[in-house]
């Protein structure tokens, strides 16, 4: 077999702004150890999402030229809406700025105090949504999962036997719906198979609960079902994707993900009734139904965006530029999550870093290492990102600890990736001189945006926080 090439040629240029370790350094220091706050031009290799940072395809860009920006009725949003019906089979398309707008309009309808939400792992977002209504998030993973280093092909996968003992324990009544995250973002860009849909399915059904799937990455998916699940290797991936959504009874979306757009979401769904109050909400927080957050111009984007994505020779080399990332570190020995993921490669710094205790963050100070060893900027998906505190105000440390790097979609060429490896194993080299970092500021919900952190030093005393301050929103 040839080297799978990149599907595309480069039409146009972003310069890439060098920096010195020294540089870097104090750059960090001032950005309290978080990488939320790094100015971007000062960073050379941006891994931080994959979200809103793909390279648009020159259709896309001629797309925003022919966007209809009327507010009412924009042949644009008609574009779209049958898009994304064609690929869902859900009559009611509802535009959003983001995923978490479509989100914030389906929690707040359906959450609330009292009521459970249960997934195979919610994003952040969701779970704050959730969270937020009042409502409680609950995560059914499968428990092959929850172990970085154990190969399976699907540890997207629920737990079904968990899922059903978890509606007995909650009561369907009180559950308005369960969410399956495909591919699982948080859980490693993981896949969920076709089987285990039809299952959940199956569970939802028998307890009448509506199933709706966050469908952010449902072209890697319906990939990875055609590689790795039986009776899919002869189907093509529309006909995949368009099965997966034929189990459900809606979808949320983010457009930045598999759409290639910058901006942009959806909410999809077969209830004509729970459309009505959708869009209610909608026109009071995103806008007119044909437009909801976005501009004409997006929704061309994204309509083109969705078919482009569910391309073969692109969808080969997307997940093969994540699993040779993957196979190039555990060649040097390096702790990621097995098998690759299909948008990210998942450092587990829960080994790399294992002189690093939960509470001083592993996560966060193996972000930091690399920014300084290389200018690559990731984001730890961790204790600081999921962990809570107990009543005695000690952390609950997340199930994980992990460092996610997340490829831009058509941004970055090979020598790219080389570097990254290169740079990753540097540091790894070196792991024993990486420091824990200690909170000194955050806020209540979605804390590792903000937070701010600072070193851990030698002696307990001075690794105390001092001026903690919490911030709080009404
Ligand atoms: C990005 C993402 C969201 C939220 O979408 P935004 O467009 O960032 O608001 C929700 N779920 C998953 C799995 C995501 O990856």
């Amino acid at each position: 077999m040839k080297t799978i090439i990149e599907p595309f040629k480069i039409k146009s240029v972003e310069p890439i702004y060098f920096n010195t370790k020294e540089e870097r350094i104090a750059i960090l220091d001032k950005a309290c150890y978080n990488p939320f706050l790094i100015h971007s031009d000062d960073v050379l290799i941006d891994l931080l999402t994959d979200s809103g940072t793909s390279a648009m395809s020159s259709d896309q860009w001629a797309g925003i030229m022919k966007g209809d920006e009327s507010y009412a009725g924009s042949p644009s949003f008609f574009r779209f809406e049958k898009v994304v019906q064609d690929i869902t089979g859900m009559p009611v398309v509802i535009p959003t700025h983001q995923g978490r707008a479509a989100e914030k309009i389906l929690f707040s309808i359906l959450g609330g105090k009292g009521k459970y939400f249960i997934s195979n792992t919610l994003f952040d977002t969701t779970r704050a949504n959730i969270e937020f209504s009042g409502a409680e998030g609950i995560d059914c993973l499968c428990e092959e999962g929850k172990h970085p280093s154990i190969p399976a092909p699907f540890k997207g996968n629920m737990d079904i036997a968990l899922l059903e003992k978890t509606i007995a324990q909650k009561g369907a009544v009180n559950i308005p719906l369960v969410i399956i995250t495909i591919t699982n973002n948080s859980g490693g860009g993981q896949p969920v198979s076709m089987q285990n849909i039809k299952e959940v399915k199956k569970v939802c059904q028998k307890n009448k609960i509506p199933l709706f799937i966050d469908a952010c990455r449902f072209a890697e998916n319906a990939y990875f079902i055609k590689l790795r699940e039986e009776g899919y290797c002869d189907k093509p991936v529309k006909a995949i994707a368009q099965e997966i959504f034929s189990h459900a009874d809606g979808c949320t979306m983010s457009a930045k993900k598999d759409a290639f757009a910058n901006i942009g979401g959806f909410l999809a769904m077969h209830d004509n009734v729970l459309a009505i109050k959708c869009r209610n909400l909608l026109v009071i927080t995103e806008g007119f139904p044909t437009y909801g957050g976005l501009a004409g111009r997006d929704l061309e984007a994204i309509a083109i965006g969705l078919n482009e994505v569910m391309e073969e020779h692109y969808l080969q080399y997307r997940i093969r530029s994540i699993e040779y990332l993957t196979n190039k570190l555990i060649d040097a020995k390096v702790p990621v999550m097995q098998p690759a993921g299909g948008h990210a490669v998942y450092l587990d710094a829960k080994e790399f870093l294992s002189h690093i205790p939960a509470d001083q963050y592993p996560g966060q100070a193996l972000v930091g290492a690399l920014y300084i060893e290389g200018g690559i900027r990731g984001v730890e998906i961790g204790s600081l990102m999921f962990g809570k505190y107990d009543e005695y105000k000690k952390l609950v440390p997340a199930p994980m600890e992990l460092v996610r790097l997340a490829i831009p979609r058509r941004v970055y060429t090979q020598s790219h990736i080389d570097y990254v490896a290169e740079v990753i194993i540097e540091v790894f080299n070196n792991r024993h001189a990486i420091k824990g970092l200690t909170i000194t500021e955050e806020a209540p919900l979605l804390r590792h945006f903000t937070a701010k952190l600072k070193p851990v030093l030698k002696s307990p005393e001075e690794s105390l926080p001092k001026n903690k301050q919490v911030l709080t929103y009404k």
